[in-house]
């Protein structure tokens, strides 16, 4: 088991971050948050998905007397999913005259960088601060080298180049990030926020300079972090560098709740980010969410779809019933299944899941046998062979993981 860094624990609505705790999965709507039920809707599929918490955008009036509309639907489904407002530019306004949204939302994400300029950002910053400390709210002090505090990278700057050594501008823009969190974070404790109301995030979108922030705010403060690489981009790329990154970090034990920051394909679902961030924790085995699903990758004696079509039916399968066998079978995550291509490695990859079966490979006999905690127990052929391999997966998990 890694040794997780040690932090203030933060109860953001049901849900606690930091403190050891097990690393919470987060995500974010892409739905215009004045469309109320657009954006329950995404919620709750986000929350299907594992999200624990999810935060929307809170940019204008609309927006923000829309929440207690999603709220409200949430409640009518009989779920307590925490909702974050991410605020910018006009957040200290907003909160402080939609009462109902500042009480309902469970956490408020403050970017220094966009709280206003010299001598307004103090003074807006307040104001968000007291609204968190009035409905005893806690914060995340949320950076990103995109909207960095243009008043503090220059003072930063500025004294840099007056060294006999000056460091790179690189090191001094990271500088900088840590210090925008760390110097926002105290202020906010000496305006009287409790130290264990807050979470920090300085969110770069470079592998490498996110892993030196996070290793160095890490070193400077106990409060937890919220990690992510921000736009991490589209398909592959979003995912292997998000992974490359959080996998380094959550390996030294840095991090309590994670992001993944994908651009969607077009049409495709949001929940894919809270899907991968679940695959990261499964993979460093902090968090076990899924079955694990044993799949042979085909060669040259596969020349039918058949056992990626399986692979992909039981996948989907599983993803459909997650929400409901998490309630039903506890501890169904724990299963294993293996669907293999051919007699190779088939039988015997079979017999050390708790269930497999083995497809026949280019020349066998039509057969597919299954296995159930290493004993054959079946053969499967003909047009229904998929159906009747999920259903012994159904009767598989309701046998051995019935409360
Ligand atoms: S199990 Fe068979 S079909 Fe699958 S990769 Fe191995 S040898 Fe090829």
């Amino acid at each position: 088991m890694l040794q997780r860094r040690k932090s203030f624990k933060v109860k953001v609505g049901n849900v606690i971050i930091g403190g050891g705790q097990p690393i919470v999965i987060q995500s974010m709507t892409n739905t215009d948050t004045s469309d109320s039920l657009a954006t329950a809707k995404q919620i709750i599929e986000l929350y299907n998905a594992g999200a624990q918490i999810v935060r929307i955008t809170v940019n204008n009036e609309e927006s923000a007397a829309s929440v207690p509309q999603i709220c409200a639907y949430l409640t009518k489904q009989n779920l307590d999913i925490p909702i974050v407002g991410d605020f910018h530019y006009n957040g200290h306004i907003l909160l402080k005259k939609y009462h109902e949204m500042a009480r309902l939302l469970a956490k408020y994400r403050i970017n220094p960088g966009n709280v206003g300029r010299h001598d307004k950002h103090d003074e807006n910053f307040q104001s968000l601060i007291e609204t968190a400390i009035l409905h005893d709210k806690p914060v995340r002090i949320g950076v990103n080298w995109g909207s960095l505090d243009p008043d503090l990278l220059k003072k930063l700057m500025d004294e840099n180049s007056k060294l006999t050594e000056p460091k790179d501008s690189s090191t001094v823009l990271k500088d900088a990030l840590i210090k925008s969190a760390l110097m926002s974070a105290e202020l906010a404790v000496k305006l009287g926020l409790s130290q264990d109301k807050i979470i920090i995030s300085t969110k770069v979108s470079r592998v490498n300079d996110l892993i030196d922030v996070y290793e160095k705010l890490a070193l400077n403060c106990n409060y937890p972090l919220h990690v992510g690489l921000t736009e991490a981009g589209m398909g592959s790329k979003g995912i292997v560098t998000s992974s490359v990154a959080l996998g380094i970090l959550l390996n030294q034990g840095i991090g309590d709740t994670i992001r993944v920051s994908l651009t969607p394909e077009p049409n495709e679902s949001r929940t894919k980010e809270v899907e991968i961030c679940r695959q990261i924790l499964q993979a460093l085995n902090l968090k076990i969410t899924d079955p694990e699903i044993v799949s042979c990758p085909g060669c040259g004696r596969t020349t039918s779809t058949y056992f990626q079509e399986l692979t992909k039916d039981i996948t989907n399968h599983i993803n459909r019933n997650r929400s409901n066998w998490m309630q039903s079978y506890p501890g169904y995550e724990d299963l294993k299944i293996a669907v293999m291509g051919c007699i190779v490695n088939g039988p015997g990859e079979s017999k050390h899941a708790d269930i497999g079966i083995s497809l026949p490979g280019t020349n066998e006999e039509p057969k597919a046998p299954v296995f159930i905690d290493g004993k054959h127990v079946t053969t499967l052929s003909g047009d229904n062979l998929t159906n009747d391999f999920i259903q012994l997966i159904n009767e598989y998990v309701s046998n051995k993981y019935s409360q």
